[in-house]
């Protein structure tokens, strides 16, 4: 079968790999692709801002299943799109993704549906929430209803600092698009761990646990990036808690989205804080993680082929996920300035003897192949991922790979899971 994945990332280069070692899969097509992606499928352009450029892909490649990996596609309807043209695709509907796409929606579903999350008000003018933000005590968190790719999210020491970051949201001065609603919602304390799991819209089938590091600076410091390096480990979460998760958030979530007509069939991310008062959802995503997902899959031992074609088909329950005991370790490699203003255009070296060492995989996200080398050509440009028997062996793995490789400007935090490690000594 031709399998074909639409998106560019570090996520999709992991996507792509794990696809292409399936026992189904004849051929990988990837659109756009990248550098990485390059070099284990066939890329072709495409458009991931328009309907029009992906059907078109799709139409002239007929793959047997196509994968939606980032979710501006998803909020586009392109899982709708396809559909209804007879393709078989593995994302969840434009409405599903709702859950990703409006924080508003999301908060008003798990409120009907009893789901612990934090308290919260969603307004739909400044005088709104001017009344609404009297019920919280500072800090007080603000959110852009939309899509805003990690930017919409504040957290704001006073009420008054809340009120000015709302209306900058509604004015536009803050994102450049009006937000028609934004979010407040209670603050929560405690340790954030990344809950993924498969859904054929009425089953669910977690994935492995994983706890990502946003910020940009060692020790967690600085301004919010994609994602500079994420680890998956057992350890993450004790079986019980796995269980109470998926009892009391993953499948109410699913059944929920079933029960309003609007079955959920993809990946569905759930971002918790595990607070004294238990685990608390603070978002979903509507598909994989990025970079979530490279260390993820890593640790997948069965075929995931199987696993997508079985939630495209309705059948998940009869699919088993195998994972390997050990631990798993992403390090994102970053352009210098990122993620603020930088350069690309780089030559890449070190790559080949990076992926000799035993157990690393290196998964592109911002290259490009120029003149028969491989440059950067994004602010996040690889991930360099390993696994191990442990946690400190998936990380010196990949530390020893990141050792291998030079870009000009390269720069990579060097504390990746450090209160994990903490904790384990
Ligand atoms: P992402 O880039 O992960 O998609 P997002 O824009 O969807 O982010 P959220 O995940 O809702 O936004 O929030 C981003 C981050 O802000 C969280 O990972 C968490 O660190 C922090 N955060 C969000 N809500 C809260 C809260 N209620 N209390 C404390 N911290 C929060």
């Amino acid at each position: 079968m031709k399998v074909l994945i639409l998106g560019s990332g570090g996520r999709e280069h992991a996507l792509a790999w794990a696809v292409s070692r399936s026992q189904r899969v004849t051929e990988v097509v990837c659109a756009p692709g990248n550098g990485g992606m390059a070099q284990i499928a066939r890329c072709i352009p495409a458009d991931l801002n328009s309907v029009e450029s992906m059907v078109a892909v799709v139409e002239a490649e007929q793959p047997g299943l196509t994968v939606v990996g980032p979710e501006l596609p998803l909020s586009l309807g392109i899982v709708d799109t396809l559909q209804a043209r007879g393709f078989r695709v593995f994302g969840p509907s434009r409405e599903a993704a709702m859950l990703e796409t409006s924080k508003g929606f999301a908060k008003r579903f798990l409120q009907r549906h009893q789901i612990p999350t934090a308290h919260y008000a969603v307004c739909t003018s400044p005088a709104e929430l001017e009344k609404a933000i009297e019920m919280f005590h500072p800090p007080v968190v603000v959110k852009a209803d939309g899509l805003a790719a990690g930017k919409g999210v504040l957290i704001c020491e006073t009420r008054a600092a809340a009120l000015e970051a709302a209306n900058n949201l509604f004015s536009g001065a803050l994102l450049g698009t009006h937000e028609q609603q934004v979010v407040i919602e209670e603050f929560l304390q405690g340790d954030e761990v990344s809950f993924l799991c498969l859904s054929d819209g009425q089953h669910v089938a977690p994935l492995v646990p994983a706890q990502d590091h946003k910020r940009i600076g060692e020790g967690d410091t600085g301004p919010n990036t994609g994602g500079m390096g994420v680890f998956s480990t057992d350890k993450l979460l004790e079986p019980a808690m796995q269980e109470w998760i998926l009892h009391h958030i993953a499948q109410p979530t699913i059944q929920g989205m079933a029960a309003e007509d609007t079955p959920f069939v993809g990946v569905l991310y759930v971002g918790l804080m595990m607070t004294a008062k238990g685990p608390q959802v603070l978002e979903f995503n509507a598909r994989f993680g990025d970079p979530e997902t490279q260390a993820i899959l890593m640790r997948l031992e069965s075929d995931l082929v199987e696993a997508l074609e079985a939630c495209v088909e309705g059948r998940l329950s009869d699919t088993e996920l195998r994972w390997s005991a050990g631990a798993s370790a992403c390090v994102i490699a970053s352009s210098g300035g990122y993620p603020g203003a930088y350069k690309t255009g780089f030559t890449i070296t070190g790559l080949e003897a990076a992926a000799r060492i035993p157990g690393v995989q290196v998964f592109h996200s911002g290259t490009a192949v120029k003149d028969g080398q491989v440059v950067t050509s994004g602010g996040r440009v690889l991930g360099v991922t390993a696994v191990g028997e442990g946690l400190e062996q998936a990380l010196a793995s990949a530390y020893q790979a990141l050792g291998e490789i030079r870009f000009e400007g390269m720069y990579y935090r060097r504390d990746i899971a450090h209160r994990a490690l903490r904790r384990s000594r």
